[in-house]
Parts: structure tokens; C-alpha cells; sequence
């Protein structure tokens, strides 16, 4: 009983929500027949280069063979058990790889299932540690604009106010405090000047912030924007100094994507608590990893409390941890940072031709992410079947058009991705 692409576009129409969509007006979705390597197949015949990764996610490739037999295998023994009381080995093997992996200090691993819970999770975690440590006054957060950090209740309370759409949900968010986003470009000259914005809003408001959360040197889905090492490094200090816990949201970044396996390392910084996700099962499953200091985990425990209050049903799937400790392992045992670099160079060439577009503000690339900016918003309706035209598969937003793709993709392919880039948005 299997359904054409007709049923299946006709029941998607009638009953699907799609991210970010309208039930009344929505774009018409393609149907995926199947995946492999960098390649989407539609239900039509036609064949796809992702240019997206799925989302940051699908680093390795589609339908990758071992990461299909980690899954297998895992599956013969528990597809899932419950993680209160219980533990196995897919997840000490990960928590004890993710320790090693991240930046020095950082020593307890809390699993939950996808990103924005990871943000609540780290949220949580500084409330509570500021409880715990009877300044319970210490429970609003500091954000960057720009930023993006999930779609959950407080995750979105700390997205950028205007993208995030906080008007809509005025009335339900906690109000936290934003600071102008960096202005200093990844590889541009630094001045402190650049910290005073944050430095003055931290002096301000310290006395009830529990955390700065950020997303460490690139700003993903609130704007594709990158920025100063020197920033990062500045804000931790401040951190220091005011008696904040730092929280980095590495799920886009994670893994590579930057260039450095976590983008913290640009800066040489341990967080207080680090937020993982999306790249983490090489984009198989859905999990998502909230890891913290020995001290934020100590503090927490010795509050009233007594323990840290969250517990998702799925915790730590088995399959899901199964999956990611073999992504891991296949990442780290290639030479990821030769093919992000050989990425960031392909990128950097090909997209240069759009930079003297007069539709184009600006073009810029960082490991494995290439971005262009144009001036006004791109047409959905338009843009996207012109580069399904073209063989790729591309998903911008608002002025933003991008290509982060698979790490395991060829020459060949990415300078169909950017070819077809030139094309399209040739004015
Ligand atoms: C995608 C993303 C999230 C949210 O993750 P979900 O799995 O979609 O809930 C949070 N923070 C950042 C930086 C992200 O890129």
C-alpha cells in the first residue's frame, strides 16, 4: 500500500505543518523518494546536491553505510529503555567522548532530544545554580541580537527580539536583556570598543543575571553572521568579572563546522555550560547534549532541590547515542579540518562572483558555511525552484541565502552548488 506523489502532496496540503509554514498559503513541498551521500532523490525522478545538510546536520553524508550498521546493531539489542534508574553503554561511551571532545572542564553530560531543549536545559541549570548558591534574585539572562537559540518558551525569549517575533508573544515571555550583535567580522581588527555595548548592559543589570548565552563566533539562524574571536574571549573575562555563568550554544556550530572541532576553541574558552545538538548523531536521529562545569553541577545538587529538576522520556536514546558515537568516531577519524578547509575555499571562489551583484550586500565565508546576504528578501516561490532547476537544493531565509553542506561532498559538486548560486541570484 504505497501512496503517489499526488496523495502523499495531497494529504501533506491537507493536514502537514511544515516549519515555519502557513496551512492556508503554503509552498508546495517536494516529496523525497530517498537519500545518499550529498544526493536528496525526489519522488519525480530528480536528484538533489544538498547544500544545507539537512540543517547543519547531515555531515557525513545520507545513507552512509556505518552509520546505517551502528544503528542496525544497536537496534538488535534496545531500540530505547528508560534513562531514570538505568543507563547503558551507547551513553556512558558518548558522555565520556563528548567530555574528552569539548573544551577542557567541562565534566557532566545531561541528553535531551533536540536543540531548543538542550537551551532550556542550560537555562535551567543557571537558575538553579544561582538558587542554589542563594541569589535566586540571578535568573534573567543577557543575549545577543541576532541570535538564535531555539523555539521553545525560553529559548525563544532570548532570539533576537525582532526575528524571533517577541511582539507576537509579548505577553507569555520572560523578559531578558539584549545587547547589540558583534560588530567585529571574524577576521576584522579588534578594539575593546567592540565590548562596550555588552560591557555597559552587564555593569547594568548583573546583580539579577544568571548567564550570557550566545552562539560562540558564528550566529546561525538569527542572521549567518560571523564574528570576532576577540569578542568571545572578552565576553567570558566579563563573565568572570561580573559573576556570570556563560552559556555556548554550539549546535550549529558543533563538530567541526567552523573549522575548529567546537567554535569556542577560536577563543580558548571553556563555557560554564555548552549546548550540542543537530551534527551530533551526523544528522540521523534527533538528540541533543546540555554538558556543565564540575561547579554549575556541584552547586546545583547542593541547592534545596537536591538534584536537577528535568527528565525527557526518551533521555539518552539508545539508538540515538548509538548513532553518535559512530558519527563521531567517523568524524574524528578523517581529516576534517583538510576537507572543511578545502569547503571554505571552494566557497570562497566560487560565491565571489555575486559580491558585485547590486542586489548582493555582502558575501562571506567561514569553514564550511558560505553565505549571501542581499539586500532585500529573496521570493521563496521564485528562488527555490530555480535552483531545483539547477540540481541543488537550497533553503534561504529572508535576506540570507546559504550553502553549508556535507563535509563529504566532492569538487565537483560544490562548484555545481556555487555555480548555481551565480545563476540564480544574478540580477
Ligand atoms: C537549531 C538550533 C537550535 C534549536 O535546535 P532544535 O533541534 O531545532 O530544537 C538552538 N540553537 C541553535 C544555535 C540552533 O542552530
Amino acid at each position: 500500500m504505497s501512496l503517489s506523489e499526488d496523495q502523499i502532496l495531497n494529504i501533506d496540503n491537507r493536514h502537514i505543518w511544515h516549519p515555519y509554514s502557513s496551512v492556508n498559503t503554503a509552498m508546495q513541498p517536494y516529496v523525497v523518494d530517498s537519500c545518499n551521500g550529498v544526493n536528496i532523490n525526489l519522488k519525480n525522478g530528480r536528484s538533489l546536491i544538498d547544500g544545507m545538510a539537512s540543517w547543519w546536520s547531515m555531515i557525513h553524508g545520507y545513507n552512509h553505510p556505518e552509520l546505517n550498521l551502528a544503528l542496525t546493531t544497536q537496534l538488535s539489542d534496545m531500540a530505547h529503555v528508560m534513562f531514570g534508574g538505568l543507563t547503558h553503554e551507547p551513553a556512558a561511551q558518548l558522555a565520556k567522548t563528548l567530555v574528552e571532545i569539548t573544551p577542557q572542564g567541562l565534566e557532566h553530560v545531561f541528553f535531551s532530544d533536540s536543540g531548543s531543549v538542550a537551551v532550556e536545559v542550560a537555562m535551567k541549570m543557571a537558575v538553579q545554580f544561582w538558587h542554589a548558591r542563594k541569589q535566586p534574585q540571578k535568573n534573567r539572562f543577557i543575549s545577543l541580537r541576532s541570535g538564535y537559540h531555539g523555539d521553545t518558551f525560553g529559548a525563544m525569549s532570548v532570539c533576537d527580539p525582532v526575528t524571533g517575533m517577541h511582539q507576537l508573544f509579548s505577553e507569555v515571555l520572560t523578559q531578558q536583556h539584549f545587547t547589540e550583535a558583534p560588530q567585529c567580522g571574524f577576521n576584522e581588527p579588534w578594539n575593546e570598543g567592540y565590548l562596550s555595548d555588552i560591557t555597559q548592559k552587564i555593569e547594568q543589570y548583573h546583580s539579577t543575571l544568571a548567564a550570557v548565552i550566545l552562539e560562540p563566533i558564528v550566529q546561525g539562524a538569527g542572521g549567518m553572521r560571523f564574528y570576532s574571536p576577540h569578542y568571545l574571549r572578552g565576553v567570558k573575562v566579563l563573565c568572570e568579572k561580573y559573576n556570570l555563568l556563560l552559556i555556548a550554544d554550539e549546535i550549529a556550530t558543533g563538530f567541526g563546522r567552523t573549522g575548529k572541532l567546537f567554535a569556542c576553541e577560536h577563543a580558548e574558552i571553556t563555557p560554564d555550560i555548552l549546548c550540542l545538538g543537530k551534527a551530533l548523531t551526523g544528522g540521523y536521529m534527533t538528540l541533543a547534549a546540555t554538558l556543565c562545569t564540575q561547579a554549575v553541577a556541584e552547586a546545583i545538587c547542593e541547592g534545596d532541590a537536591g538534584c536537577f529538576m528535568h527528565g525527557p522520556t526518551f533521555m539518552a536514546n539508545p539508538l540515538a547515542c548509538a548513532v553518535a558515537n559512530k558519527s563521531i568516531e567517523l568524524l574524528l577519524n578523517s581529516d576534517w579540518p583538510n576537507a572543511i578547509d578545502n569547503i571554505q575555499q571552494q566557497l570562497t571562489d566560487g560565491l565571489a562572483p555575486c559580491a558585485s551583484f547590486n542586489t548582493v550586500q555582502d558575501v562571506r565565508c567561514l569553514g564550511g558555511i558560505g553565505v549571501v546576504e542581499m539586500k532585500e528578501p529573496v521570493n521563496m516561490a521564485e528562488i527555490t525552484p530555480a535552483f531545483v532547476e539547477e540540481g541543488v537544493w537550497v533553503r534561504p531565509f529572508g535576506t540570507r541565502v546559504y550553502i553549508m553542506p556535507p563535509y563529504v561532498i566532492n569538487n565537483s559538486d560544490l562548484a555545481t552548488l556555487t555555480s548555481a548560486f551565480v545563476k540564480v541570484l544574478k540580477p
